[in-house]
């Protein structure tokens, strides 16, 4: 399997001074090899600001979302290749947030997922469950749906990520269960395979939901667990980055 991949989404949280933490994150990773690949993806007013900083480092660069036009009339948009021009290498795509008060369908995460790919970005689409989803006992169905409905089939030998973030995991401190976050990553696997074939073996399928020092090594190990997309505990460097030495 492929190393993983630890990235941390800022939301909408930073002014200019935070940058110190991406330089302290990367004074704690000098010195030796990273135990995983590590990505920050912070507010796009601090991309290229966090890109200077990072020049030379290991830790890379990602935005949080992204237009599906190149450029155009789209007042308060940011394309996929202006992440690229920023010293983005990643984007997050599909996030939760993105999906409730941005009304983004499947379709449109596609669309992003395209553009991204266009850019040459790595497109990280979020993908998971509300509560009432999973009492309701949809999580499988759902998700299966969500990752058919917004990863395109050009995704095929590019390189991508799929994050499982069960939106009531997210920013709340629950986290579901090990056995349940594997049921839901076998599952997204065998999705991949079905519909890339080879090409959806390889890719890393990150948790998120909560993810803090003191579970990262357990959540970690489940199998088909490739890394996490990590909110709230990303914003300090200390805490990134005992998640960050969980992945050893
Ligand atoms: C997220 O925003 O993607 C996330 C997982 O947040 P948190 O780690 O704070 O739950």
């Amino acid at each position: 399997m492929s190393q993983k991949l630890i990235a941390g989404n800022w939301k909408m949280n930073g002014l200019t001074g935070a940058v110190s933490e991406a330089r302290a994150l990367c004074e704690g990773l000098a010195g030796a090899a990273p135990p995983a690949r590590v990505a920050l993806c912070p507010p796009a007013t601090l991309l290229a600001a966090m890109a200077r900083t990072l020049t030379g480092s290991q830790v890379l660069v990602g935005g949080q979302d992204c237009h599906a036009e190149p450029s155009g009339a789209y007042t308060g948009d940011i394309s996929a290749e202006m992440l690229a021009d920023a010293g983005a290498s990643l984007v997050i795509l599909g996030h939760s947030e993105r999906r409730a008060y941005h009304a983004e369908t499947d379709a449109a995460v596609a669309m992003k997922a395209r553009a991204a790919l266009r850019a040459g970005l790595e497109p990280i689409v979020c993908v998971g469950e509300t509560l009432d989803e999973r009492q309701a006992g949809q999580t499988l169905e759902l998700v299966t749906r969500q990752v058919r409905g917004s990863i395109p089939p050009e995704i095929a030998g590019r390189p991508f990520a799929v994050a499982y973030e069960p939106v009531w995991a997210i920013g709340t401190g629950l986290t579901p269960t090990l056995e349940q976050i594997e049921e839901v990553h076998v599952t997204i696997r065998a999705v991949l395979r079905g519909m890339l074939g080879e090409a959806g073996e390889g890719a890393p399928i990150l948790y998120g939901g909560s993810v803090k020092p003191g579970n990262a090594v357990e959540i970690l190990a489940v199998q088909d667990v490739g890394g996490a997309l990590v909110g709230g505990a990303s914003m300090k460097a200390d805490d990134f980055l005992g998640i960050i030495r969980a992945a050893r």
